[in-house]
């Protein structure tokens, strides 16, 4: 089936690039911080930031954040073709809205006649907590009851002329949802936003947003994704970008590979790892670099990255794709080491 392009902002879903989301955790009507939270957001990496509009407090809001900002904005709005309406008017690059708690027909109309006169996508969709009752009934809290109340959303949007609509199906339960958007994926051509919902706290939700958005990605579906975490949204994206990096979707980053260390090593090489990841995560252009235990096995294990240290008890060996370059005493490693990244990465630190 062949993708539909869907613009939000000037980010474009479908298009084959996996577009990164997030979600502010402030009230949107607290302008200076949602800004804030926002640019942390992008200087993180994040491509869409998501916001709540509860009131029309923070429908207004939105006109201010857009001038603060330089990712689009998407409006999350329940229940209101009021606000919703208002949030497309403040310059909302998208609205993730409920046809079903919209208000009926003709607010719903209401809705769909703005977003197309300001040329805005939609996002629908169900989570396991808002399967259209008329589904649940029919067919349990399950895949095919989240993929026909996503469809029947998309279906009330197409009613009232609007093509430019993102869908999505979370579950909680990565199975589930892995099935619904696998079910998805084959009836619909929109893009699809990605994620597994409620996923928890940064370790449990990381595992089951890398289990369950890894196994979409790797089949080819899905446009955009969020990792749902109860944790600042920067996590959030961290995390996305592991995903797409470790599924090769992203590769203007520097890599750095660690050995999991055993009794041979001799010299911190857990702390180096980290400070290395730290040292690096600015970078945007593909190098591989390790931090290796020991020179017994480090830098064969390692031969093909472009820069490495293992360790040893007194000195440490920097080596370039497995060759040894320099050996140096293990107090002055990390300073020489850090110069050689810099120096390939071209970081200013
Ligand atoms: S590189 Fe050395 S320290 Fe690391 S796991 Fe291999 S043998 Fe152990």
């Amino acid at each position: 089936m062949t993708k539909r392009l869907v613009g939000v902002g000037g980010v474009t879903l479908g298009g084959g690039r996996v577009a990164v989301q997030s979600m502010t955790t402030v009230r949107t009507s607290d302008v200076e911080n949602c800004v804030a939270q926002i640019l942390a957001l992008e200087e993180a990496g994040c491509d869409i930031a998501r916001v709540s509009v509860l009131d029309e407090s923070d429908a207004r809001a939105i006109a201010q954040i857009k001038r603060g900002v330089h990712i689009p904005v998407v409006a999350d709005i329940h229940f209101s073709a009021k606000l919703a309406v208002l949030a497309a008017e403040s310059g909302a690059d998208k609205l993730r809205v409920n046809p079903g708690n919209i208000g009926g027909e003709k607010e719903l109309a209401r809705v769909a006649d703005c977003v197309k006169a300001h040329g805005i996508p939609v996002r629908v969709g169900a989570n396991t907590g808002s399967i259209e009752p008329y589904f649940l009934e029919k067919y349990g809290r399950s895949a095919k009851a989240l993929v026909e109340s996503a469809l029947s959303e998309v279906a009330a949007f197409e009613r009232h002329g609007v093509n430019a609509i993102v869908v999505s199906v979370k579950a909680s339960d990565v199975r589930m949802t892995v099935e619904a958007y696998e079910t998805l994926a084959a009836r619909t051509s929109y893009p699809l936003h990605l994620g597994v919902t409620e996923a928890g706290t940064p370790r449990s939700g990381v595992v089951k947003s890398s289990i369950g958005i890894g196994a979409l990605l790797l089949k080819g579906i899905g446009d955009t994704i969020r990792v749902s975490l109860t944790a600042d949204p920067v996590e959030e994206v961290a995390a996305a970008h592991e995903i797409l990096r470790a599924l090769g979707l992203e590769s203007d980053y520097a890599e750095v590979i660690s050995c999991p260390t055993c009794g041979r090593c001799e010299y911190d090489c857990m702390g180096l790892a980290e400070r290395v990841n730290e040292r690096v995560k600015g970078v945007r252009k593909h190098c591989k670099i390790a931090v290796m235990g020991c020179v017994v096995n480090g830098p064969g294990e390692a031969k093909d990255c472009d820069l490495g240290i293992a360790g040893g008890r007194e000195y440490c060996v920097i080596f370039e794709k497995g060759k040894e370059n320099v050996r140096v005493p293990r107090e002055d490693a990390e300073r020489v080491f850090f110069e050689r990244i810099d120096g390939m990465t071209g970081i200013n630190p």
